[in-house]
């Protein structure tokens, strides 16, 4: 019995010490994401960019707006470098431009891919210092409209990382998804293809609302004739206006990143932008 109670102060000293541990703990947490490593907000700033991201996307529409798909469909995408390094950036941006080029093939995230390694080569060629690469590998794509089979065969063969989306399309999309399936269990069938393209669609709230929209237009509305609407140009306005007056909620790691892509946005003519001549 007297062993017992000379061990009670003990015990009770280490459950202390132990409690006292916890708060310790998370202020270090905390004090590590504040000085831009990983730490407790790591999350946070990766949804956030992901935010900026899309906003970007839909401001790059909507600045080049059109009621008559006169250069192509209002449909346009942002590119990130890396999206899981603090100073990955929106290095590219690109729109539909299939009527102005009679030129099916160039859907937005085409000429995103296509246009941002061919801008790397041409400043290469002309002795700027610039990533040595010839594919995406590791990079996200941030598109107003969810990948077709077309693009999205395009990011798995270049190794993008990510797609993020700011509308499903019930018609063309989920092709990312289809080339994932294993039908190996039916006769002839197949594995999933490789190089996994991780595709979302953004929690955003301007993607519920041209989703609503787009299902209240009717069955028979083509989703890029809904792209022409006025009710859909208020939503990317609505977006727009967001985007040049959002306040960074984690500024030590995204304030750079937010201002970055407001002078990327910021250098988008409403007019067509040829590609690079090298290609
Ligand atoms: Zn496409």
């Amino acid at each position: 019995m007297k062993k017992k109670r000379f061990y009670l102060p003990y015990l009770l000293s280490v459950i202390m010490m132990i409690t006292l541990a916890g708060p310790q703990t998370a202020q270090t947490k905390e004090f590590n994401s504040n000085n831009v490593t990983v730490g407790s907000n790591a999350i946070y700033w990766r949804t956030e960019r992901n935010h900026i991201g899309m906003l970007a996307a839909y401001s790059v529409v909507y600045k080049g707006w059109q009621t008559n798909n006169s250069r192509g469909y209002n449909i346009g995408s942002v590119l990130l470098s890396n999206d899981s390094l603090v100073n990955g950036r929106l290095v590219f941006w690109a729109r539909n431009c299939n009527t102005i080029t009679h030129n099916e093939t160039q859907h937005g995230e085409v000429r995103l891919m296509l246009g941002y390694l061919a801008q790397l080569n041409s400043d290469r060629k002309h002795g700027k210092i610039v990533p040595d690469i010839k594919n995406l590998d590791g990079y996200t794509v941030y598109t107003t409209l969810e990948p077709c089979a077309q693009c999205s065969g395009m990011m798995t063969l270049q190794k993008v990382r990510r797609t993020i989306y700011g509308q499903s399309d019930p018609g063309f999309g989920k092709a990312l998804e289809r080339l994932q399936l294993n039908s190996t269990a039916l006769p002839n069938g197949y594995t999933p293809y490789p190089r996994k393209v991780i595709s979302e669609r953004s929690n955003i709230i301007y993607c519920d609302l041209l989703e609503q929209a787009y299902k209240k237009a009717g069955p028979d509305v083509h989703i890029t004739d809904f792209l022409k609407s006025e009710e859909a140009k208020q939503i990317f306005e609505r977006a727009y206006h967001e985007f040049r007056n959002y306040q960074a909620q984690v500024p030590s790691i995204n304030g750079q990143f937010l201002e970055e892509a407001r002078q990327l946005v910021e250098s988008v003519p409403q007019n067509f932008v040829p590609l690079s001549p090298d290609i």
